[in-house]
């Protein structure tokens, strides 16, 4: 198994395919890896192959190394185009998070003021009004959804000790008022034997609809980019995501696609 845990608390810079030159801000341990899904395409791996032993770092302990990263870029480059929460998990699990991102904020401005400011999320704890509230902060609110389909997201997203109904993310999604981007992992492929492929319309024209409710800044359309836990996925293909893209701009929304 080739996937990889990164970093923490800063990482990078990468040149990310979605993001441009990307300074990673991973919030949880360097050791493993905690989140609220257990994506089966996880470039982390699965979560019972990387339980951490080490702690989240602290507030000071991502600020001052991100301040410290910052410095260093501002006399040697490069100039990062995007400063990223993502990393070994869900970066929203951090019990300080909404102050961190304050943080951040403070820092951007001080060192890199065109840098825009990301969170790649998995959606599950939109919820929480702290968590709603700093990503509401942000200049790109990432949130993962995947499909519509409950029995795809229990199969490949596998949500973890949290509560997940399609219609009430939706709803709660839609009231960023367009303070947000959808990101979807399009993929295919085989779990337990099943076929997972989400790229056919009996996938794609319902989740636009639900697109249409939630209304977002713009979409990003994706697929497999590293190796995966499981050896049976594959990478979509570029006439299916070109395909999909279209129609979401038919439907009015910004998409990008990834390959
Ligand atoms: S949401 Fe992201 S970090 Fe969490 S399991 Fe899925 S791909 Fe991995």
């Amino acid at each position: 198994m080739a996937t990889i845990l990164h970093p923490s608390p800063i990482f990078g810079p990468i040149l990310s395919r979605r993001l441009g030159v990307s300074l990673g801000i991973n919030l949880l341990p360097a050791d493993g890896k905690v989140c609220t899904f257990d994506c089966v395409y996880c470039e982390c791996g699965l979560n019972a192959e990387r339980v951490p032993h080490s702690k989240f770092p602290s507030k000071d302990d991502v600020l001052e190394a991100l301040e410290v990263r910052l410095i260093e870029m501002k006399q040697n480059g490069p100039t990062p185009d995007v400063l990223t929460f993502s990393g070994n998990g869900e970066p929203t699990l951090h019990p300080q998070f909404g102050d961190i991102v304050d943080g951040v904020i403070a820092l951007r401005e001080t060192y890199f003021p065109n840098a825009k400011i990301s969170v790649l999320t998995n959606s599950t704890r939109i919820f929480q009004p702290n968590v709603f509230k700093a990503l509401m902060k942000v200049d790109n609110n990432i949130l993962k959804l995947d499909t519509v389909y409950m029995p795809f997201i229990e199969m490949v997203d596998r949500p973890v000790d949290t509560y997940y109904d399609v219609d009430l993310l939706v709803a709660q999604m839609a009231r960023f008022k367009g303070h947000c981007i959808i990101q979807t992992m399009f993929l295919c492929g085989q779990v337990d034997g099943k076929d997972v492929s989400n790229v056919g319309d009996s996938f794609v024209e319902p989740w636009i609809e639900k697109l249409k409710i939630i209304s977002p800044k713009m979409v990003m359309v994706y697929t497999i980019d590293r190796e995966t836990p499981l050896r049976t996925l594959k990478k979509a293909s570029r006439e299916d995501l070109d395909g999909i893209a279209d129609k979401v701009r038919k439907a009015g929304i910004v998409c990008s696609v990834s390959y």
